[in-house]
């Protein structure tokens, strides 16, 4: 029998920011990582109008290309009569693994076949259990996840994938080196060289440098024209040169969370905020802010129930005027967490609006109107609707307007949560890979190797790799 080659195949990811995904097989094993969604809600089907169907939920999804074909991956029962290999009828050994609790990363995982093992980290996996339990989890079958631990090793037949930490708070951040016989994949997750624990991502590129690494999916999310003409004044990608630094003019995230502390510091009236409710490094910021502010931090049920999951405190809790809160219509998580957390009302914060840090989802943007505007600030942190792109985003400038709230957005031009292209080429060019291929960007093409080859893979194509040496795969090697 011939020995087996390691195929890889990329389905997503490549000019979108996110929804990477692709896989590497080796003989019957078969290693698939992210199962996200490129987030773009211009063009999004399901526009939050559209409601996704019962039976048809997943082969819907299929259709619209959302979703990847893939085969061995759905449950007979979610196809239906879509022409794919089910997972129950696939002889293919699949193990998925999530790099962190993104949606462009994850958005999809509910919808694999629950027999097939998901690696996601365990914090990854409290938050996401609470999001389910709000009402604000993915779309899922009942299923449960493997833990990954960092610098663990775990094998898929002659497959092995090693999990490297880049953050070790909130849902943790992973990168993955992809070993098989014929050799080394690694895929980046989000990268960034400006965090708080940016040390790690340096770690992984020295670590990276020591075994060698022959194709590498690299983030360069901020390769994007926006990005380039504020830092180098042009789109040509020879400008960028390579530097571990942070570039003259632009923020590390402590600079740049420092800088949105003075927002609070100054603020002499009541302080609502709009944040992404699954970043628990945001609600403990949130939580240190108040403290240092002399504030209460007081959060929504669905957000206070995530931070009191996850942090194990009990949070200040503010009621929306909601019929989801009414209390004939209470869920159990929500009398799990009345029953153990601390109400705060309206009549509280009008006496001292000053006394308050509180969070307020777009979905409950009406109760500022219940709320004291006088020298009142509403800090868009991330939360969504997130920018322009969103049509919702003109709605809650216009509804914060009309409330009488001062408007203050997180969003700052000299900052940016990727690595910055000088950055990124510094990575790359350490690593070296020999084959490179830049991704989850509107500008992959930006992103140019130091000596080895920059490939654009075509979506679906089978590549194939041996002896460390990645080509195009013939006919044949095609899965039949
Ligand atoms: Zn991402």
């Amino acid at each position: 029998m011939n020995k087996p080659a390691t195929k890889f195949v990329m389905y997503s990811g490549l000019n979108t920011i996110g929804g990477v995904n692709a896989s590497v097989t080796y003989g019957k094993d078969r290693v698939v990582f992210e199962f996200g969604s490129a987030y773009d809600p211009s063009t999004a089907v399901f526009d939050g109008k559209v409601e996704p169907r019962r039976s048809n939920w997943v082969r819907d999804k299929l259709r619209v290309g959302l979703l990847p074909r893939i085969d061995g991956i759905y449950r007979r029962e979610d196809l239906g009569d879509y022409p794919l290999v089910s997972a129950e009828e696939s002889d293919v050994n699949t193990a998925v693994f999530i790099t962190h609790l993104h949606l462009d990363h994850m958005a999809f995982v509910g919808t694999i076949a629950p027999g097939i093992p998901v690696y996601m980290h365990r914090n990854a996996v409290l938050i996401e259990r609470a999001l389910e339990a709000t009402g604000e989890g993915v779309e899922t079958l009942e299923r449960e996840y493997r833990d990954v631990v960092p610098f663990e090793p775990v094998r898929v037949g002659e497959i092995e994938v090693l999990p490297i930490l880049c953050r070790d708070t909130s849902y943790y951040d992973f990168a993955f080196l992809i070993t098989t016989p014929d050799g080394t994949i690694h895929w980046t997750g989000d990268l960034c060289l400006h965090g708080t624990q940016a040390e790690r991502t340096f770690a992984q590129m020295e670590l990276l440098k020591a075994k060698g690494v022959d194709v590498m999916l690299c983030d360069c999310t901020s390769f994007m024209d926006g990005v380039m003409k504020l830092m180098y004044d042009t789109l040509d990608p020879k400008a960028i040169k390579p530097s571990p630094r942070v570039p003259a003019g632009m923020l590390a995230e402590k600079e740049y969370y420092e800088g949105l502390y003075g927002h609070i510091r100054d603020c002499r009236g009541l302080l609502v905020f709009n944040y992404y409710q699954r970043e628990m490094d945001d609600a403990a910021q949130f939580i240190e802010w108040a403290r240092m502010s002399g504030r209460r931090c007081v959060f929504e049920p669905d957000a206070a129930y995530i931070v009191h999951k996850f942090f194990g405190i009990k949070p200040d809790v503010y009621m929306p005027d909601s019929p989801r809160y009414a209390p004939e219509n209470r869920e159990d998580w929500l009398r799990e967490l009345l029953g153990s957390c601390t109400l705060v009302t309206n009549e509280e914060i009008a006496q001292k609006p000053s006394g308050f840090l509180l969070q307020n989802s777009y979905r409950h943007i009406m109760e500022l109107f219940s709320l004291p505007a006088g020298d009142a600030l509403y800090l868009h942190a991330d939360g969504i609707p997130i920018g322009e792109f969103d049509p919702s985003y003109r709605n809650m400038r216009k509804i914060v307007e009309k409330a009488g709230f001062d408007y203050v957005t997180f969003f700052c031009d000299n900052y940016f949560g990727h690595g910055y292209p000088c950055q990124v080429k510094y990575f790359v060019d350490e690593v070296d890979p020999k084959v490179l291929i830049p991704c989850h960007s509107h500008n992959p093409e930006r992103l140019l190797p130091n000596h080895g080859v920059q490939l654009l893979p075509r979506m679906y194509k089978t590549y194939v790799l041996e002896n460390h040496a990645l080509r195009e795969g013939a006919p044949e090697d095609e899965d039949e």
